[in-house]
């Protein structure tokens, strides 16, 4: 057992660590108050990458696997987390469907640009009525002669309106399987197509320079060729990715709470109180080791997610776990730092108001901590 990184995977991880400090952290905090899409870091990203990492060459990918997009986000989210989320939809929840059940057109067709950056993907599967319930979609979607007809709406779907947006993967009911449940399908949806309406984005608490929408599909007509996969497997594919998305956001948020790390270690050392440094007293020292432990022990559980998926093992209880803990982890930690920095850690200004802004949803996107428990008593046969 041996849970060093490789030399490769060690490069991957210090280029991405400078870019985050020497291009994300100077710009991010702007786009964060003025709720702006980093068009130029995402640009620069796909230039290094990024977007291709866990793909194989064929399409334009890097070759990687998705250990290095984990490393990648980690890297990313420990100094800002808009910017880690759109990598982690963009490649987990965007071009990944397309790689793993498109057919060799949809591939040729979508993933160079992709996988280079130059265009994002959004994955539709929550709705307004329904999210950890999604197998209660209610969008629905007929075969008219060669075109699917959709009608329905999503919900806080991620990369949806950008500029750069090619595309949504839409989960929709296509009929009803012999047992009576509903047939569920997922269908590509140009961006642009006639029918299909992206509203304006949601005002959020965090993660506010990255884009979510809510999509209205009404008499939106595309191709019978823009099915993805075989009719009828909807569900298990969107389990497939979100099983897989949720190494990622574990990696996320374990780049989250390390982030709370070093700001606080920073702090505690300039901040004076009682003349001495904060870091000076114990109290302080307990609440950084205990974030560091938090973070360290999420890693082990998110790489270990990650080499059994790799592996070809089972990981859906181990990814369900990373997931679960690392985002829990991840509010602890911003919490804590948030505290270490007194009334400073509340002004904007600080990146651990940002991080305490977006620790919360790690505990809901892709799956709830919930959803989480579920999955872990599923497994262990309850
Ligand atoms: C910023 C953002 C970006 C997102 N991006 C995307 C995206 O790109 N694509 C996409 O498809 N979705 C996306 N989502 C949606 C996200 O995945 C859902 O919000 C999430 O799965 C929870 O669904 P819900 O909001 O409908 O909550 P609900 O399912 O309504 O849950 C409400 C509460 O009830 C609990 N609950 C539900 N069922 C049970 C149960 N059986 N037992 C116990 N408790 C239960 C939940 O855990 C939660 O606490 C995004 C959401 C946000 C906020």
């Amino acid at each position: 057992m041996d849970f060093r990184l490789s030399e490769e995977q060690e490069a991957l991880r210090e280029s991405v660590r400078d870019f985050a400090r020497e291009v994300v952290a100077p710009a991010i905090a702007e786009h964060y108050e003025q709720h702006t899409f980093p068009y130029e870091i995402i640009r620069q990203m796909g230039k290094m990458g990024l977007f291709g990492l866990p793909f194989p060459e064929e399409h334009g990918g890097m070759g990687g696997d998705y250990f290095a997009l984990c490393l990648a986000l980690e890297e990313l989210a420990r100094v800002d987390s808009s910017v880690a989320i759109t990598l982690e939809a963009a490649v987990s929840l965007g071009a990944m469907p397309i790689h793993r059940f498109g057919t060799a057109e949809q591939k040729a067709q979508w993933l160079p640009k992709l996988l280079s950056g130059e265009a994002l993907a959004g994955f539709g599967l929550t709705e307004p009525g329904t999210g950890s319930d999604a197998g209660g979609t209610q969008t629905r979607a007929v075969l008219d002669g060669d075109e699917w007809v959709i009608n329905g709406s999503k919900a806080f779907i991620t990369n949806s309106g950008t500029d750069i947006t090619a595309l949504v993967t839409v989960t929709a009911v296509t009929g009803t399987n012999p047992d009576g449940s509903k047939e569920l399908s997922t269908i590509i949806v140009p961006s642009g197509t006639p029918g299909f309406t992206v509203a304006p984005g949601y005002s959020k608490v965090g993660w506010t320079a990255s884009d979510t929408h809510e999509l209205t599909f009404d008499d939106c007509r595309v191709p019978a060729a823009n099915l993805l996969g075989a009719r009828g497997r909807g569900f298990a594919q969107f389990l497939r990715i979100l099983d897989e998305g949720r190494i990622a956001i574990a990696a996320l948020a374990v780049g989250l709470a390390q982030g709370c790390v070093d700001e606080s270690i920073k702090y505690a050392k300039e901040r004076e109180a009682f003349g001495r440094p904060i870091g000076a007293y114990q109290a302080i020292q307990f609440k950084i080791a205990d974030m560091e432990m938090k973070a360290h022990t999420a890693r082990l559980a998110y790489y270990d997610a990650a080499a059994r998926m790799l592996a070809g093992e089972p990981f859906k209880r181990q990814a369900a776990i990373a997931k679960l803990h690392a985002s829990t982890i991840a509010v602890d930690n911003a919490r804590e730092a948030t505290q270490i920095h007194g009334g400073y850690g509340f002004m904007n200004e600080y990146p651990v108001a940002r991080f305490w802004r977006d620790a919360k949803i790690l505990e809901i996107g892709e799956g709830t901590s919930e959803v989480q428990r579920m999955i872990i008593a599923r497994d262990l046969g309850m």
